[in-house]
């Protein structure tokens, strides 16, 4: 990621107000308000088929292991060739490996999420395999040497006459700023790199268990020409993408596509069942399944493991307040926004990202929004309890709050026949200051009572008179994070309870 993007170390609040004050940012994510109409035009339109989506993804959680050996068993029965990886390493390690074997040189990608997540083209190119991203928004973005910003529209951060810009860079030629004519140049620019790669590296949407079906959604046709033309093709999945029936498609693709950009269906819909037959024209030769856990399965009997039900159709960032102001890389991680600020701590085990679950306004827009009904802002609320320690009752032999590890009786792992981790999840060790914990502490006591809260309110009442001015706290004295950007109303002089009580009582006129 280009430093000039991303401070190494820095926490989230620090890459925000960067952004915030970054002008050329702020003008390119207005182009957020087109998709903030259609994020929740799925669940509107269609609530049903919304329940059912969600019903889908459930059902493929719950037996999550069983639809993977089926899927691996139908893959097998079509001749692609199954792996199954635990870690980023591994399938970093395995797709290099794959690379050597077939003496490529030049690898087509189309966009994909998981790649990004265990730094694929990094190793490739460590490896001497030239990686070429053949999305649009992914090409802009490698040209201009970043990470992607958005799960779907990788370049959101960028305004036209800077894309412009880095495209006329590359064709060491002025361009004009115009989305067909900056479009058609790179048409022209990659077609003929397909034609040259050795290897294509895919993702996928879904993955059919029944069939062995892989499925590729994209608006661009750049995935169909990465699945036909060259010889060797490895996608990366990740286990949930796995769905137990072809047919769940007629619910799933249009609870994706509608989600991610208001279209029925994307302009170019690619399903693979297996690699080349004989007599076939197209396709590859050789088809390398990679299925991709690092981390996934461990949330399983968890309550994260609804996050597992996520299709990546990125509504949940086009509605988030936080990062309709702050874009993505202000996130620091491959998956941005709600999602991301849950997934990231997750999959790292708490190493990463530990700050994101705090970046929410816990107004559930994203809940709302989401066409598999991912419960986004209790699970972030979860976390940001989680993260610090304080989630339930510390088992003592365990930083991780009992309440999840009750979960894990369960085993995930049983029957599956690789590395399966039965770790805990360890997001965290009691953490906050003394004072903090002791303030917190304070607080619980005093309003568990009726009489402690009446008094604290009082208090409050009093106090705040102090520093307001015309009805208004511009500063209160322990909230100047929450002041800096708003004022606060100050308390009523008089309670409603006591107000309440001199009506009924008929002290007062009603
Ligand atoms: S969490 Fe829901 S809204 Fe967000 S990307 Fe995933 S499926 Fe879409």
């Amino acid at each position: 990621v280009s430093h000039s993007l991303v401070t190494p170390g820095a926490s989230f609040s620090a890459r925000a107000r960067r952004a915030v004050a970054d002008g050329e940012l702020q003008l390119a994510l207005r182009n957020l308000d087109v998709r903030l109409r259609t994020a929740g035009e799925f669940g509107a339109r269609h609530p049903d088929l919304k329940d059912r989506a969600a019903g889908i993804r459930r059902e493929t959680l719950s037996d999550l292991d069983g639809w993977l050996d089926t899927l691996q068993d139908s893959l097998e029965a079509h001749g692609a060739i199954v792996h199954r990886c635990a870690s980023a390493g591994d399938a970093r390690d395995l797709i290099v490996g794959i690379a050597r074997e077939e003496s490529a040189r030049l690898a087509v990608k189309s966009k994909s999420m998981a790649t990004e997540e265990i730094e694929l083209a990094d190793a490739l190119e460590a490896a001497d395999v030239t990686t070429l991203e053949t999305d649009l928004g992914e090409y802009i973005v490698q040209l201009a040497g970043e990470r992607p910003s958005h799960i779907i529209t990788p370049v959101i951060h960028k305004t036209l006459r800077q894309i412009a810009a880095v495209l006329a860079d590359e064709a060491g030629a002025p361009l004009p700023v115009e989305r067909e004519a900056l479009t058609a140049w790179v048409r022209d620019h990659l077609r003929a790199c397909f034609l040259e790669a050795d290897l294509a590296i895919t993702g996928a949407n879904f993955a059919a268990a029944d069939t062995g079906t892989l499925v590729l959604v994209t608006n661009e046709g750049n995935g169909r020409l990465c699945t036909s033309l060259p010889r060797v093709q490895i996608s990366v999945v990740p286990v949930e993408k796995v769905i137990p029936r072809l047919t769940d498609l007629a619910v799933l693709l249009p609870a994706l596509t509608m989600s991610a950009t208001g279209q029925r269906l994307s302009n170019y819909l690619s399903l693979m069942t297996g690699p080349r037959r004989a007599g076939e024209v197209d396709g590859p030769e050789r088809l390398h399944v990679v299925l991709l856990d690092n981390g996934r399965r461990r949330l399983l009997g968890t309550p994260y493991e609804e996050m597992l039900a996520c299709v990546r159709c990125g509504a949940c960032l086009n509605v988030c307040p936080v990062y309709r102001q702050v874009g993505g890389h202000a996130y620091d991680s491959v998956y941005p926004g709600p999602m991301g600020k849950v997934l990231t701590p997750l999959l790292s085990e708490g190493r990463r990202g530990r700050d994101l679950p705090g970046a929410s306004t816990l107004c559930g827009a994203c809940t709302e929004a989401c066409p598999v009904e991912i419960p986004l802002a209790d699970l972030l609320v979860r976390l940001r309890a989680d993260l610090r320690g304080r989630g339930a009752p510390q088992d003592a032999a365990s930083p991780v709050p009992s309440m999840l590890a009750a979960h894990h009786d369960r085993r995930p792992g049983e029957g599956f026949p690789w590395p399966a981790s039965t770790a805990p999840l360890r997001l965290g060790t009691p953490a906050g200051g003394r004072a903090r914990r002791l303030a917190f502490a304070a607080w619980a006591r005093l309003w568990s009572s009726a009489r402690g809260y009446r008094a604290t309110l009082a208090l409050a009442r009093t106090a705040a008179r102090v520093p307001a001015r015309g009805g208004w706290m511009r500063r209160a004295p322990g909230l100047h994070g929450w002041t800096r950007s708003r004022d606060l109303p100050v308390p009523a002089a008089r309670p409603f309870r006591a107000r309440w009580t001199a009506r009924a009582t008929g002290r007062e006129q009603w």
